[in-house]
């Protein structure tokens, strides 16, 4: 197989963003780029709540201990943490920050209160994305598609979808979901550029070193 120049040289990882309010596709996207590229994973979060059934240790969530959990606080080990419906859920930071020194990325889906917490901790290896539907109506649509929800909570999913939205020049690219599959290809160019910046290509200068002789 062809090594591309981002194969062949060292280069930090990335922390890949995806927002967008529910129903915009945000969901469907994150699936295709972890399906269509190995150098990327989802974040895994610890949370204290115990396992349901079917779920796995450090694949779904990394089940830990309340003490554990204190432990992790104390040593300052989460981008962010927050308490939800009576249990507390974390991004651990140790785990990430060994992986980006690696050359992996780590994809999140999260909403622009906890992109706004990461771009704090760790602004220059952020990149967010914010996904927009074409219309309202096609939103209002998707949702009613799901055939899950009453008018009245399809309504406020619509209106803190508005919400969600009105966030959208907070975030580094913003890309238009009218077709899913060509909202994917412009999400994935959106990384192999971004992995492609001087700054993350960490092996360039022995690179250039040994071209210069
Ligand atoms: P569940 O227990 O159903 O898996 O998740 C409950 C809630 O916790 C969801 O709304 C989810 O978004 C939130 N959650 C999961 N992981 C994290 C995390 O790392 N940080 C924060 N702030 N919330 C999380």
């Amino acid at each position: 197989m062809a090594h591309d120049q981002s194969d062949a040289l060292n280069r930090r990882g990335l922390l890949f963003i995806l927002s967008s309010p529910s129903g915009a596709g945000k969901t469907t996207i994150s699936r295709m780029l972890l399906g269509a590229d190995d150098a990327i994973e989802l974040s895994v979060s610890a949370t204290t709540r115990p396992a349901r059934s079917g779920e796995i240790d450090g694949v779904d969530y990394h089940f830990v201990s309340d003490a554990k959990f204190d432990a992790m606080v104390e040593e300052d080990d989460f981008y962010e943490w927050a308490h939800v419906f009576g249990h507390r859920y974390g991004t651990p930071k140790g785990y990430i920050r060994r992986g980006l020194k690696e050359g992996r990325d780590f994809l999140f889906d999260i909403d622009w209160q906890g992109t706004q917490q990461l771009k704090q901790k760790d602004e220059q290896d952020v990149v967010t994305v914010f996904i927009l539907p074409p219309t309202l109506e096609a939103l209002r649509q998707r949702l009613e598609g799901r055939g899950t929800d009453s008018e009245d909570v399809i309504d406020r999913r619509m209106d803190r979808a508005r919400a969600e939205i009105s966030h959208w020049a907070e975030y580094d690219y913003v890309v238009i979901n009218d077709d899913v599959d060509a909202c994917f290809v412009k999400v994935r160019e959106i990384l192999h550029a971004e992995r492609m910046k001087r700054t993350r290509q960490t092996g360039l200068i022995p690179f250039v070193r040994g071209l210069m002789g």
